[in-house]
């Protein structure tokens, strides 16, 4: 037998696997298992069930559940923000609408071939009350004017230009400089 193969066969024998023992840790490692998920209770947070986990956790482990630094009203906000992350597009509308700043705005939007209608929106902003609202423009334009959101009305008709006299006519708190005109916009 060659010298040269002894040595190279003693160089693989000195590999150690990547789980070889470590200094200072006792073994064999007690690692404890989430009994909801099977995982480690650290990678609970990634598992299918992590509220599930954590009761499971808080009964079984104590220990470990504190290890996770949490406590109920913790991780009450934490899915919280999460939630609000994943793009809650509807609460984050809410939230605008409650904070939104004094404004309105007008645009057009086309209607059948030849027909207009006219979106007012922010008159709620101005504390406003929109259903009023839409009866009172509907009444002074002649024409049919219906709510269609939250604050939004839309009335029949052209009516950007006479809607920047109108309003602050009808409601002083509006400025006419609140006032927007966005133009035409596809709905
Ligand atoms: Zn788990």
């Amino acid at each position: 037998m060659s010298p040269l193969v002894m040595a190279g066969e003693g160089e693989v024998c000195t590999w150690l696997p990547a789980n070889s023992p470590v200094e200072g840790v006792s073994y064999p490692l007690s690692v404890p298992y989430c009994g909801r998920c099977g995982m480690p209770p650290e990678y609970c947070e990634f598992g299918p069930d992590y509220e599930k986990c954590k009761e499971w956790l808080q009964t079984h482990l104590p220990e470990e559940f504190e290890k996770l630094g949490v406590d109920a009203g913790e991780t009450d906000e934490k899915e919280e923000k999460k939630r609000q992350k994943r793009g809650g597009k509807a609460a984050h509308k809410t939230v605008q609408a409650k904070k939104a700043p004094q404004r309105i705005t007008l645009s057009k939007a086309p209607r059948g071939k030849r027909k207009m209608v006219t979106v007012v929106t922010g008159l709620a902003t101005f504390g406003i009350d929109v259903k009023a609202a839409g009866k009172f423009l509907g009444g002074r334009f002649a024409c049919g004017s219906s709510v269609t959101g939250e604050d939004e009305i839309v009335i029949q008709g052209d009516f950007v230009d006479d809607l920047f006299d109108v309003l602050p006519e009808k409601w002083p708190q509006i400025d006419e400089d609140l006032i927007e005109d966005l133009g035409e916009m596809k709905r």
